[in-house]
């Protein structure tokens, strides 16, 4: 097994662009820290190697206190093996980060940290109805850097309605002003159900034009490579040596166990994700069940899905393991259909990988779906 996920269902407040599965009401907290044990423990066979990522995502996982944070770690060290060097990564938001929180965590075995930032603009993190100003987020990561944090994560986000080439150069300058090792960078999607996408439909807001979202995606990558990021995967950049090794399990379909209310694993085979409710996820462990769903993934899907993480990251698609994997019939599809993307210079074959170009990344969603078998 590669790597754990562990989803901590908990937020203050929801912001305004969010539809991932969290709640507001933490009174659940400690019943969902004796589920997540209980889970943990259940499923500890389903790990058949050492594990190599720990990742807390959410949610807000830095709405754990301390107690939460060493029953968790008790419990996985005690019931699964780790490698030594395991990466192993906390999601935070800055409003959390005070020293003495701060503080906390280092004394923690977490070697990884993920600021979820997403603006420096006080106007934006309003609108966004994040809890942070910029001058609280650029503090926060400072109290990280101080308190011994050397491999921190920030998330940006671009293409907000009245977001100008202007602002969203300052946002970059500021995220390289600070030092840090990675940076994970998004353009704001209207998700159904959230209230962004409302505003939208009730034409209160406008999105921003797809040429000025491009020159944003334009001016991230130029910005960032020029400061000696490698931009690895289509939204995320590394320093060297500092790539997200928990998200690369992900792309490169590896195995995976999710923990927690809504988490997804994948054994190789099969995905399954668990009941998206506290509730239910509560009760189904205390009953001695880990209520979710699972589908098995027929050929189609997963060369599908070799083909989408393969082409979102800077290593392609490995055409070899394709032929190896799928069959002369699915290689041959997949070059078939990549060939006048290739005439056009959007995708390229470099040492047997196939690979989007620069120009190619650009409109990366539409040649990926072209290559869909479906
Ligand atoms: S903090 Fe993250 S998970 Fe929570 S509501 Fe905001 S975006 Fe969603």
């Amino acid at each position: 097994m590669a790597g754990i996920y562990i989803h901590i269902p908990f937020c203050l407040t929801r912001c305004t662009y969010c539809d991932f599965y969290m709640g507001t009401n933490e009174s659940h907290m400690e019943t969902f820290v004796d589920a997540l044990c209980g889970e943990a423990k259940r499923r500890k066979d389903e790990t058949g190697e050492p594990v190599q990522t720990l990742y807390f995502g959410g949610g807000t996982p830095s709405r754990l206190h301390r107690a939460h944070f060493d029953r968790i770690f008790e419990t996985l060290f005690t019931h699964y093996s780790f490698e030594p060097d395991a990466e192993i990564t906390l999601e935070v938001n800055p409003d959390d980060l005070s020293g003495d929180y701060v503080r906390m965590l280092s004394e923690l075995p977490f070697n990884r940290i993920s600021i979820g930032i997403q603006s420096f603009n006080d106007d934006e993190l309003r609108f966004l109805s994040r809890r942070h100003t910029g001058e609280e987020a650029m503090d926060a990561v400072k109290r990280c850097q101080q308190e011994g944090f050397h491999n921190i994560s920030i998330d940006l986000m671009y293409g907000l309605p009245g977001q100008t080439k202007a602002i969203w150069q300052e946002n970059l300058e500021k995220a390289i002003g600070l030092h840090i090792q990675h940076i994970s960078s998004y353009h704001l999607i209207y998700e159904e159900k959230t209230r962004m996408f409302r505003l939208l439909k009730a034409g209160k807001i406008k999105p921003v034009q797809e040429e000025t979202s491009t020159e944003m995606f334009a001016l991230l990558i130029d910005t960032l490579t020029s400061h000696g990021f490698i931009h690895y995967e289509i939204s995320a950049f590394g320093q060297p040596g500092y790539f997200s090794r928990h998200n690369c399990f992900y792309w490169k379909n590896e195995k995976y166990l999710g923990l927690g209310p809504a988490a997804h694993s994948y054994d190789g085979s099969n995905r399954s994700w668990n009941v998206a409710s506290i509730t239910r996820y509560n009760q189904s462990i205390g009953s001695g069940l880990v209520e979710r769903e699972t589908e098995q993934l027929s050929l189609h899907e997963k060369y599908n899905e070799f083909i989408l993480t393969g082409l979102r990251t800077m290593w392609g698609v490995d055409l070899q393991e394709l032929k190896i994997r799928f069959g002369e019939r699915f290689h041959d599809f997949c070059l078939e259909n990549a060939q006048r993307y290739i005439d056009q210079k959007l995708l390229k074959t470099e040492e047997g990988q196939l690979k989007l170009t620069r120009e190619g990344i650009f409109i990366s969603d539409g040649i990926m779906s072209d290559l869909m078998w479906v």
